[in-house]
């Protein structure tokens, strides 16, 4: 079986990240990675220099972006970060859910919104590192667990296909628990290095 180094979370000067998406493509060419997408915060504006770049070297490079968005559960608001992949990078869907996320003015983006606009733009949404999200149990504890799960289990429901479980921020054991509930409800599993700079 063929085996891939991939990262499917970083972030450019095009929103809080130091490197441009040409300086990160060169920087995980070095570091031996076959497959890189760029997530900039509720920014697509670095696809097009990300993707050329990519596209000249035998780096596999997927469209990406991360949405800021809420959602509304069990009488909580949770604050979630949803990463989109594979997503016509031209979709107005997808600039809307980006002004949508950033724009304060605007009524907050919703995370089945996201989900919604991503997938009729031909994409898939991921959830961003769980140990992140505000108003969970205390993180490594049962309850924590027992929340995420739910909360899971409903952003499933609503179309989410996977989950990022290898992130810096989490532990081997974290890392160990959330695979095992991505396969439970049979999702997707994502690594990225969530890069933001040197
Ligand atoms: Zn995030
Ligand atoms: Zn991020």
């Amino acid at each position: 079986m063929d085996t891939f180094k991939c990262n499917y979370h970083m972030h450019s000067h095009y929103s809080n990240g130091t490197l441009s998406p040409a300086q990160l493509v060169r920087k995980f060419i070095e570091e031996e990675y076959d497959v890189l997408s760029l997530t900039d915060h509720d920014s697509i504006d670095g696809l097009k220099e990300f993707m050329a770049a990519c596209e000249a070297t035998k780096i596999k490079g997927v469209p990406g972006v991360e949405l800021t968005t809420t959602h509304e559960f069990m009488g909580k608001v949770y604050d979630i970060h949803i990463l989109g992949y594979n997503f016509d990078p031209n979709s107005q869907l997808i600039a809307e859910a980006c002004q949508r996320s950033k724009d304060d003015t605007l009524p907050c983006l919703k995370a089945e919104e996201a989900i919604k606009m991503v997938g009729e733009s031909g994409g898939q949404c991921f959830l961003a590192h769980p140990v992140k999200i505000p108003g969970l149990g205390e993180r490594g504890t049962e309850e924590f667990y027992k929340e995420f799960e739910a909360l899971l289990k409903d952003l499933k429901k609503k179309g989410l296909k996977g989950l990022e479980c290898i992130n810096p921020m989490h532990t081997e054991d974290e890392e160990y628990r959330f695979i095992q509930y991505a396969g439970k409800y049979h999702l997707h599993i994502s690594s990225g290095t969530d890069h933001h700079g040197e």
